[in-house]
């Protein structure tokens, strides 16, 4: 038996975060490659290795080397809309054929099908972000740093609402479709905000599927870009 560390060729999948992983050789069985995801972070496929005597590689090149960069539309014609983070069962992507929610293409998938039904919906980790105001009818899903001083990197008066992050995400729908959907106002909780806006057309890009995205950034991480194109 050997065990040898050799480079990892990943080619493009996420299924390791170093660069160099263990092969070990039992005499007449395939090399064992410790240290390796089951699956690609970004794609959710299994990688095919390939292992030679100088480096492990994937065979197949991951079709979202750069992450995905979800872009959805919600229709705001009452111009009030519901934040919060979780608007089931009104808005539930049920369970169709998905990628595993583990990976982005799971959640890009779900994004796209809860956009389907009226929901904007992003996953946003353990972050507690906030709905700000960066113009006359542009937003951002986004959470603020603070200064040595306690000064937040975004203006507070530009917050329009919080979002309590228990299922480490948002969701947010016109509060009239909501309301048709079978929503109950009387049900809102204090970690519900309504807000109004200018009826439209909203474009959400969403950001968290990124490759280059970075949750623990010193600056201000924004999750989603919100504009009212119509
Ligand atoms: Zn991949």
């Amino acid at each position: 038996m050997t065990i040898q560390t050799l480079p990892l060729q990943a080619n493009g999948h996420l299924i390791s975060r170093k660069t160099e992983v263990e092969v070990l050789r039992i005499d007449g069985r395939e090399p064992f490659v410790s240290g390796i995801a089951y699956s690609c972070a970004i794609c959710d496929s299994r990688p095919k290795l390939q292992v030679t005597e100088d480096a492990v590689q994937v065979q197949d090149p991951c079709p979202y080397e750069a992450g995905i960069t979800t872009e959805i539309t919600l229709s705001v014609p009452s111009g009030k809309i519901l934040v919060t983070d979780d608007l089931r069962p009104v808005y539930d992507w049920g369970d169709g054929a998905f990628a595993s929610y583990n990976s982005v293409l799971g959640q890009a998938q779900v994004i796209e099908a809860m956009a389907a039904i009226g929901c904007a919906y992003g996953p946003v980790g353990n972050s507690c972000p906030g709905l700000y105001r960066t113009g006359p009818d542009s937003y951002i899903i986004a959470s603020p740093r603070y200064d040595e001083d306690d000064n937040p990197s975004l203006p507070e008066d530009t917050c329009l609402a919080n979002i309590c992050t228990d299922v480490w995400a948002y969701s947010i729908a016109d509060f009239e479709h909501w309301q048709a959907r079978g929503g109950d106002s009387a049900k809102l909780g204090w970690t519900d905000t309504v807000v109004t806006v200018p009826p439209g057309t909203y474009r959400f890009i969403h950001h968290s599927g990124e490759r280059d995205f970075d949750p623990y950034a010193a600056e201000t991480v924004i999750f989603a870009h919100v504009e009212r194109i119509a």
